[in-house]
C-alpha cells in the first residue's frame, strides 16, 4: 500500500490497456467517469455494485461492461490487472484496497491517496499526445492549476503534429538512420515553420516543409520568416495567446517604444530585442530602416517578430511593412492586437457603440497638421457616431475648432484617456469645447487616446478601473501656455 507522498516519488507510466480486464468498485457518476475514461483506453472492464446509474446500467444492459451486483466481493478482482475504488464508503475503498494488495491487483481509490497503489494523472490531450501531471497526490488544487496553464498553451495542432511524426517515422529512420543526425533534423524541424504551419491548419504548406527538410537532410531547410504582432496597448493580460507563442519562439523582436516592457519580460530569454523607435518626433531607425532590418533578419533564416503597440493594422504601418516583405518573397504572418481604442475605451467604461447614441465608430488619426488638413471634417462632425482620435494630444485645438465649426455641438462629450489599460491610466471627461483647455490644465501626454461622442460621457458612470474620471476645468480660456 503507498505510504507517505513526500518519502519518495510516484513512478509514472502510461499503461496499454486494451483487452485488459479493470474493474471498477461503485455505480454512481464518479464509477461512470472512470469507466467511460477506461473504454476509451480499450480495457475490458467490470462494474461492481449493489445497484448502477441509469448510464452505467444501460452500459451493463448493452454488454460494454461486465457487471458484478451485491456489496463488494474479493472474487470480483479475479483475473483484473488494475481496480479502481470509486465508491463513497471508506470501509468498501479499504477492503478493496486491502483486497488488491493481497492479489497484487494495483488498485486507486478515488480521492485518497494514501489507500492508492496507483494515482491517475490529470492530463492533457492532444490527439496522440498525453501531458500527464501529478502532485503525489498531495495538492490536487495546484495540478489542477497547472492543468490549466497547460492548457492554454498546446492547442490542437500538437496533436496534429504528433499523427504526422508518427505517420513519417518509417521514412524519418529509413532516411536519417544515424540517431545524432535524427536529433539534429527534429530540432530544425520543430523549431522551423511546421508547428506554425500546422497551428494555421495549413496542413499542405507542412506537409511540403516537411518533405523539403527531409530531402534537404542535414542542409539547412528552415527559412526565415516575419510575424507581426500586436502587442495591444500594454497589460500584458490583453496580448493574444498566438501572440505569446511567437515571442516565444523569436530569434529578434523589432519593437515600437510603446511596447511595454511587461509585454517584452514574456518573450523568449534569449532572443534578441531591438527597439526600432517610433514617438512623436523621434523615428529611430525610420521605416526604411526597420524595412532593411527586417529584410536581413529574415534572410538569415530567423524568426523575426515585428511587435508593435496595439494592432499592426490600425495606424501602425503593418501594411507597408507586409508589401515589402512579400515583394521580397519573405513568408509572414499576422496576429492582431487589441487596438488603443478598444483598449482605452475599455478600461475607461465607455461602450463605443450604443443603441441610443451611436451607431457608428470612427478611427481616426491626426498626427500632424498635414494628416488634419485631409481629414473629412464634415463627415467627422456628423450626430450619432463615434470617433476614437488616435496621436492627437497635440492638434486638440484644431480639432476642437474645427468639429464645432463643422456642425457638432460644443456640448458633445469627449473622454481623453491617457495610458489607456496601464497602471497610471487617467480620464478626463468633458465637453467638446473645453477639450484643448482641459488637456493643457490637467498636462495629458502622449500616449493618450480622444473619444468624441455622446458615449464618452458614459464615463463618468460606468467607470472601474483605475482613478474616477478627472473633470474638464471650467474657467475660461487660458492664453496658451506655450
Ligand atoms: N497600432 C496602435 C496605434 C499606434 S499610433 C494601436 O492599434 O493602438 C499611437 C497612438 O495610439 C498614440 O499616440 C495614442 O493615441 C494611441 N495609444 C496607443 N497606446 C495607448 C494607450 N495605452 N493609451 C492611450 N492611447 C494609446
Amino acid at each position: 500500500m503507498s505510504t507517505d507522498p513526500s518519502a519518495a516519488p510516484l513512478y509514472p507510466l502510461f499503461a496499454d490497456l486494451r483487452g485488459r480486464a479493470v474493474l471498477v468498485v461503485g455505480g454512481g457518476s464518479v464509477a461512470r467517469r472512470k469507466v467511460r475514461a477506461l473504454l476509451d483506453a480499450g480495457a475490458q472492464v467490470a462494474v461492481g455494485a449493489p445497484a448502477l446509474e441509469p448510464a452505467l446500467a444501460r452500459l451493463a444492459a448493452t454488454g460494454h461492461v461486465r457487471y458484478h451486483r451485491g456489496p463488494f466481493d474479493p472474487a470480483w478482482l479475479d483475473g483484473a490487472w488494475l481496480a479502481i475504488a470509486a465508491t463513497d464508503d471508506t470501509t468498501t475503498n479499504r477492503a478493496v484496497a486491502a483486497a488488491g494488495d493481497a492479489r497484487r491487483v494495483w488498485v486507486n481509490v478515488v480521492d485518497d491517496a494514501a489507500l492508492s497503489a496507483f494515482h491517475v494523472p490529470a492530463r492533457i490531450e492532444r490527439g496522440p499526445v498525453q501531458i500527464a501531471i501529478s502532485s503525489g497526490g498531495g495538492a490536487p488544487m495546484l495540478t489542477r492549476h497547472l492543468r490549466e496553464m497547460l492548457e492554454t498553451q498546446f492547442d490542437a495542432s500538437l496533436g496534429t503534429l504528433a499523427r504526422l511524426l508518427a505517420r513519417e517515422r518509417e521514412r524519418i529512420r529509413r532516411t536519417l538512420p544515424d540517431v545524432a543526425q535524427r536529433r539534429r533534423f527534429f530540432d530544425r524541424l520543430l523549431a522551423g515553420p511546421l508547428p506554425r504551419l500546422l497551428r494555421q491548419q495549413r496542413t499542405r504548406r507542412a506537409q511540403q516543409v516537411f518533405d523539403a527538410a527531409i530531402a534537404a537532410d542535414t542542409t539547412r531547410t528552415s527559412a526565415g520568416s516575419v510575424v507581426l504582432v500586436g502587442a495591444g496597448p500594454g497589460d500584458p493580460g490583453l496580448l493574444t495567446l498566438r501572440g505569446l507563442r511567437a515571442l516565444n519562439e523569436a530569434d529578434v523582436i523589432l519593437h515600437d517604444r510603446l511596447v511595454s516592457d511587461e509585454v517584452l519580460q514574456l518573450a523568449r530569454r534569449d532572443a534578441e530585442r531591438i527597439e526600432v523607435g517610433k514617438q512623436a518626433g523621434d523615428h529611430g531607425i525610420g521605416q526604411h530602416g526597420i524595412h532593411a532590418l527586417m529584410l536581413a533578419r529574415a534572410r538569415a533564416g530567423q524568426r523575426v517578430v515585428r511587435l508593435k503597440g496595439g494592432d499592426p493594422f490600425v495606424f501602425g504601418r503593418g501594411g507597408e511593412e507586409l508589401q515589402v516583405l512579400r515583394a521580397h518573397g519573405i513568408d509572414y504572418e499576422v496576429v492582431p492586437g487589441i487596438t488603443a481604442a478598444l483598449a482605452c475605451a475599455a478600461h475607461a467604461g465607455i461602450p463605443l457603440t450604443h443603441r441610443d447614441h451611436a451607431q457608428s465608430l470612427r478611427l481616426v488619426t491626426a498626427h500632424g497638421q498635414d494628416s488634419l488638413d485631409m481629414l473629412d471634417w464634415r463627415a467627422l462632425a456628423q450626430e450619432r457616431q463615434t470617433l476614437a482620435v488616435y496621436m492627437g494630444v497635440a492638434l486638440l485645438d484644431t480639432l476642437q475648432s474645427q468639429l464645432i465649426a463643422h456642425g457638432r455641438s460644443p456640448e458633445t462629450p469627449f473622454a481623453l484617456i491617457e495610458n489607456g489599460s496601464r497602471d497610471d491610466q487617467r480620464v478626463v471627461t468633458g465637453r467638446l469645447l473645453q477639450l484643448a483647455e482641459s488637456a493643457l490644465a490637467h498636462e495629458v501626454h502622449s500616449p493618450a487616446l480622444l473619444i468624441v461622442g455622446e458615449v464618452a460621457a458614459l464615463a463618468d458612470e460606468l467607470h472601474w478601473f483605475g482613478d474616477k474620471p478627472l473633470q474638464a476645468t471650467p474657467q475660461p480660456r487660458l492664453e496658451k501656455a506655450a
